[in-house]
């Protein structure tokens, strides 16, 4: 950003981060350049571009790009959130390492800490993120690093960062923060003193629904170890991908903020439905973690989940009858999008288990989109009206 010495706010850094002030004829729109091979200087091996490595034009952009908006020092763009996730470990973790991971993460992230990790000899204890003193009463000699998400899919809890972060200065841990909820916008964690940010780049940095890609961000050092990794492990994105990115974060500034007036304003009308038995949103007052959302957040974000006080088939019948919103497992995009975790990512656990984690029967998860909010409550007024 050579623009000015001002430092660049981030809805503005979100449309020009990474890139120089424009020469003539030179395109406004950063080009695609959908070519794998580019032609080197013989007798070197400098400047060498393979996508593989994360050198295509377009990847070094929005690698840069994404660095700002985090505050990060420098950051790698990946095939998808789950293969940043993987690389990031992967360059964090040895084997005879031990890892304390927080017990309400996306379900791939678990997966690959208790089946995938252990098998490479690195140990794992998923920690309840709300028990006081938990962290430290599974520290371990060899314990390296915290892995934490926040805000929590998809009940929207909202972690204190504060106690982590000093757990892992006092120690020397590397605390790792899957921001895919927050985004830029709503918590930059490196702020906070998290050492690596991971986003699942599919959700709301992308917000098109048309991109899967993921993105770890943190210290120059750091980034080329999760580099190597993505190189041997084949983690890296396609150029189209990056390119589509790219121009997806333009917008992430007000994409985010008019998505989370929506989920307010969705909110605030589910907390008047007879139907309904609870409405999760970190922006209402009775959701348990609404101080620390004010305290931390810059907006409560477009995640908000909804419970049908008759149950599961209730809220199944009420989903058939969406029109405008879409049933759909994803989220964070410009299109409103529901889903019901018991056939998604709690499936795996019995109804009292998803009870005993905040989603009971009848629990529909709601990403909210950028449509006018009105002709999102009408359609949720006539689908919850049968
Ligand atoms: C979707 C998601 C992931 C995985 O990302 P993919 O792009 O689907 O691989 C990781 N963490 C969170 C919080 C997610 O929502």
């Amino acid at each position: 950003m050579t623009h000015s010495n001002k430092p660049q706010s981030l809805a503005t850094l979100a449309v020009h981060g990474g890139r120089d002030a424009l020469a003539t004829d030179e395109p406004v729109a950063f080009p695609l350049y959908q070519s794998v091979n580019f032609k080197q200087e013989a007798g070197t091996a400098a400047g060498m571009r393979y996508p593989r490595y994360g050198n295509n034009p377009n990847a070094e952009l929005v690698q840069k790009r994404l660095a700002l908006l985090e505050g990060a020092e420098a950051g790698l763009v990946l095939a998808s959130g789950q293969g940043a996730t993987a690389c990031a470990l992967l360059a964090l973790l040895r084997s005879g390492d031990h890892l304390l991971a927080s017990s309400w993460i996306y379900g791939g992230t678990q997966q690959l800490v208790t089946k995938e990790l252990p098998g490479m000899g690195i140990q794992c204890t998923l920690v309840d993120p709300m028990e006081s003193r938990g962290w430290r009463k599974r520290l371990r000699k060899n314990t390296r690093a915290i892995f934490v998400e926040s805000p929590v899919n998809p009940t929207a809890r909202v972690l204190d960062l504060k106690p982590i972060t000093a757990l892992a200065r006092e120690l020397g841990l590397a605390l790792v923060v899957d921001s895919t909820f927050a985004t830029p916008v709503g918590f930059r964690p490196i702020e906070h003193g998290a050492d690596v940010v991971i986003h699942s780049a599919t959700k709301f940095l992308n917000g098109h629904h048309d991109v899967i890609a993921g993105a770890v961000l943190g210290t120059a050092t750091y980034i080329e170890e999760v580099r190597q990794k993505m190189i041997l492990w084949g983690q890296a994105p396609d150029p189209f991908a990056c390119w589509l990115l790219e121009r997806g974060l333009k917008t992430l500034d007000v994409r985010v903020k008019r998505a989370t007036d929506n989920a307010m304003r969705v909110a605030l009308w589910c907390a008047t439905r007879p139907e309904l038995s609870a409405v999760l949103y970190p922006g209402l007052p009775d959701h348990p973690d609404h101080e620390i959302a004010l305290a931390t957040l810059d907006g409560m974000g477009a995640m908000l989940a909804i419970v049908h006080r008759d149950g599961g088939d209730a809220m199944t019948n009420v989903v058939r009858r969406l029109q405008l919103i879409a049933h759909a497992p994803s989220l964070g995009g410009v299109d409103t999008l529901v889903s019901e975790p018991r056939f998604t990512s709690h499936e795996h656990l019995s109804a009292s288990e998803r009870a005993a984690l905040g989603m009971p029967d009848g629990f529909l998860r709601i990403s909210v989109g950028i449509e006018d909010p009105d002709d999102i409550i009408a359609d949720l007024d006539q689908a919850l009206r049968g």
